[in-house]
């Protein structure tokens, strides 16, 4: 199985480094030849204006949004998450906007603010969480199932083929939330 790793910003060499750990092929995504073939492709960590801005540039947009439509399952963490949600309501503009959720950009606060904590998540159990001026959701549809909480706040959903974290199963050893996508992935 080959899972693609978004790959013009931010933490994208932690994501590739899970990946290998469960034996996946995993590729990092610069060109739209690259999204040939996968199974599902990671959004990563990062500044999901500066991510946006690359991939625009890269030509990565309207290919992603091909992958989407065949229905290849789309993983998007913190910055990734942003870029994915259908609404951000601190932000003029939005993103793909695949998943029926609003976002709110840096509400678990500043980078000095970055805490590690546990959160239980559906199906899988207590993973360590790390957050890093991590996006909360605010609002959920109702084709939006939500699988974690932190403090009442929604904080990891799937709606269909797409699934989003506020915070970054990258930069922790656990490797269940990987082992989740890659179901998800078949
Ligand atoms: N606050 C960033 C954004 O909205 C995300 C931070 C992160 O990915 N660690 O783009």
């Amino acid at each position: 199985m080959r899972i693609g790793v978004v790959a013009v910003q931010g933490d994208v060499r932690e994501h590739l480094r899970a990946l290998e750990r469960l034996e996946v092929e995993a590729v990092p995504v610069r060109r739209p030849a690259e999204l040939e073939g996968l199974a599902g492709l990671i959004l990563p960590g990062g500044e999901s204006t500066a991510i946006w801005r690359l991939l625009k540039w890269s030509g990565l947009v309207e290919p992603i949004e091909e992958l989407h439509r065949a229905g290849v399952p789309l993983f998007g963490t913190c910055a990734g998450m942003v870029l994915l949600a259908k609404e951000i309501v601190n932000w003029p503009e939005r993103f793909f906007g695949f998943i029926d959720i609003a976002v709110e950009r840096n509400a678990s606060g500043r980078q000095v603010d970055s805490f590690e904590t546990e959160v239980e998540v559906a199906g899988i159990g207590t993973v360590p969480a790390v957050f890093i001026r991590a996006p909360y959701i605010r609002r959920a549809g109702p084709g939006v199932e939500i699988l974690a909480e932190h403090r009442g706040q929604p904080v990891m959903a799937r709606q269909g083929t797409v699934l989003v974290a506020s915070f970054h199963p990258e930069l922790t050893d656990d490797l269940r939330v990987y082992e989740l996508f890659l179901k998800m992935c078949g």
